[in-house]
């Protein structure tokens, strides 16, 4: 049995591979992504694009929205027509050309580079993290103990990229720091290539592959879509089609929520479902509703509390100016020195079979990050008389969130490795990262209601998001008495 193979950090070896390409493709993902805004709105003489701030806000938040989009079709395609290994593989070359596009230093081809990372990501993301769960079998306790320590790897990666993006970019400009990001992602392919005998047999092949005239269909379905992509953004390029980025992503908020029930319904309905497979998808919809909320709060790190530590926090130490972009840094580095904590919880709450379920876990990081938001109301109401507020109150939120991310994040990932039918490992790992997706447009919209200008209005926001955060995960929580008994369902269709 897999129980016996505890190499990694007294988890399967096969772990490793996943941590590190995973970790490899965060640091391209998150140093990019950082210098993104910065990028768009800096002026043409700086090296910039130039556009206004409100444009390029709504790209930022249409792009992060669309990478977690794309892992929809791409879980998909692993389950069905190629399986998650190739998936991943095929998924971080198309990142890593993307980053190469973005370096070269002409503002023509930015958006190319952008729409090659959307895809890669959607065809890496998921996949790598349902190979995760499949190294586990069904009673394997480990499994939320490796989760987080894959999500540890995912935290490692993003620190890297802040550092190494930011200096280069500051160092050498913009198009260094995006080449960094392609250099990142090829280390980390070259690192998957090297340890993938580690993988085994996990996810070689597609899960519940179409047949051999389904897969035809489905690839000229690919081609056809790629091919109307394609010549979009040459309309667009060239001035044929004008693209409103703000008055889009108000839309593509509606549409991919829509989506996300559309699915997940279509799941209940085609799914040909056992009863607890079922159930099973029901407990883990209130997961996916919890983290939809938690990321639309939670993403404000990148946008209201950026400018926040810009322009109403006190950033200056004797006579050093914290730069604003470090404070986005804290919670990757709250999160990689609390999970070990967090890993030996659950594992020691296991032991004693008093793990709580995957529903309490999400409602209580829910519940945690809406309450950071008390802090930021009190900052803003401090800001609103007119002083700028010491970066203590920061500091707070992110522990705070980053401690509610931990009961949150990585705890999902495991539940939908484990609640969802193996043949459908990588599309339910889609319509997960789809919740990321809606949380992320619509973090980016309640963002564009506050203006650093006006902090009593971002007080008057926040203690409505901590409202709100705090309602829906009470609710949860009332909901996941029921749906604990269902989460421990065994299916024998299913047995691995
Ligand atoms: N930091 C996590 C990741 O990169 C979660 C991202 C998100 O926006 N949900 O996987």
């Amino acid at each position: 049995s897999s129980k016996s193979d505890n190499s990694f950090f007294g988890q399967p070896a096969g772990l490793q591979t996943l941590f590190f390409t995973e970790m490899w493709e965060r640091m391209s993902y998150y140093g990019m992504r950082a210098l993104l805004v910065l990028f768009m709105t800096a002026a043409l003489q700086e090296g910039g694009l130039e556009i206004t701030v409100a444009s390029a806000t709504a790209i930022y938040g249409l792009y992060t929205g669309a990478v977690y989009f794309m892992g929809l079709p791409g879980g998909w395609m692993a389950d069905r027509l190629i399986g998650g290994q190739k998936a991943t593989w095929y998924g971080g070359i198309i990142i890593m050309c993307g980053h190469i596009v973005l370096a070269i230093p002409s503002n023509d081809t930015f958006f190319i580079g952008l729409i090659l990372v959307v895809l890669g990501t959607g065809l890496l993301k998921p996949n790598i993290s349902a190979m995760v769960g499949q190294l586990y079998d069904n009673d394997d306790d480990r499994r939320d103990g490796g989760y987080t320590l894959y999500y540890m790897g995912i935290n490692l990666g993003s620190i890297i990229g802040y550092l190494v993006c930011g200096w280069l970019q500051a160092d050498a400009g913009w198009h260094y720091a995006f080449g960094a990001a392609a250099v990142g992602m090829g280390i980390g392919l070259v690192q998957y290539r090297l340890t993938l005998p580690k993988l085994k047999s996990v996810s070689a092949e597609p899960a519940k592959p179409l047949s051999p005239a389904g897969a035809k269909k489905a690839w000229a379905v690919i081609i056809a879509l790629l091919a109307l992509l394609v010549v979009v953004t040459g309309l667009t390029m060239n001035g044929t089609l004008v693209i409103d980025p703000v008055a889009i992503a108000e839309k593509v908020a509606i549409l991919f929520t829509a989506i996300f029930f559309i699915y997940y319904l279509a799941i209940f309905l085609f799914g040909k479902l056992t009863k607890p497979e079922a159930k099973r998808l029901i407990a883990l919809f209130l997961v996916c509703i919890a983290s939809s909320c938690f990321w639309a709060g939670f993403e404000q790190a990148g946008s209201s509390f950026n400018l926040f530590a810009r322009d109403l926090t006190d950033r200056m130490v004797g006579d050093f100016e914290i730069p604003t972009a470090w404070f986005q840094m804290l919670n990757s580095l709250f999160l990689v020195t609390l999970s070990p904590f967090f890993a030996a919880l659950w594992i020691n709450l296991g032991k004693r079979m008093l793990n709580p379920s995957y529903g309490f876990k999400s409602a209580l990081g829910l519940v945690i990050m809406s309450s950071g938001f008390i802090v930021m109301f009190m900052a803003s109401q401090i800001a609103a008389s007119g002083m700028k507020v010491a970066p203590t109150w920061l500091v707070a939120v992110y522990f705070i969130h980053t401690v509610g991310e931990l009961c949150l994040s990585p705890v999902a990932l495991s539940a939908v490795s484990k609640l969802a039918p193996k043949r459908m490992a990588g599309q339910m790992m889609g319509v997960f990262v789809l919740t990321y997706s809606i949380g992320n447009v619509v973090a980016g919209l309640m963002a564009g209601g506050m203006d650093p200008d006006e902090p009593s209005a971002m007080a008057d926001l926040y203690l409505q998001i901590t409202y709100f955060g705090v309602g829906v995960g009470l609710v949860v929580f009332l909901f996941a008495l029921k749906t604990r008994k269902w989460e421990k369902l065994a299916d024998a269709s299913d047995a691995s």
